[in-house]
């Protein structure tokens, strides 16, 4: 269920990846996920599944989305930059 969730939303979780970057590039982390939060409420969506996939792809606040969540999240969906033919 999280991981469909995930996946059918792969096109906002990109738009999520950027937003964090552009946050930190304004500001520090300040070691929570106050961009990542912006971002959820910002989109009306329920913040639990997605924190929860962060953390389990080893993201636990802002920068260590972006250091290790997108990695996880561009392996996890390769194709994701080449739409189907
Ligand atoms: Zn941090």
């Amino acid at each position: 269920m999280q991981s469909a969730v995930i996946a059918s939303a792969s096109a906002t979780m990109k738009e999520l990846f950027d937003f964090v970057d552009e946050g930190l590039a304004e500001s520090d982390c300040d070691h929570t996920f106050r961009h990542t939060l912006r971002f959820l409420e910002s989109h009306n969506i329920s913040p639990e599944p997605v924190l929860q996939w962060l953390q389990h792809a080893g993201g636990y606040c802002d920068c260590e989305v972006i250091m290790n969540a997108e990695d996880v999240f561009d392996f996890a969906n390769p194709t994701f930059d080449k739409p189907t033919q």
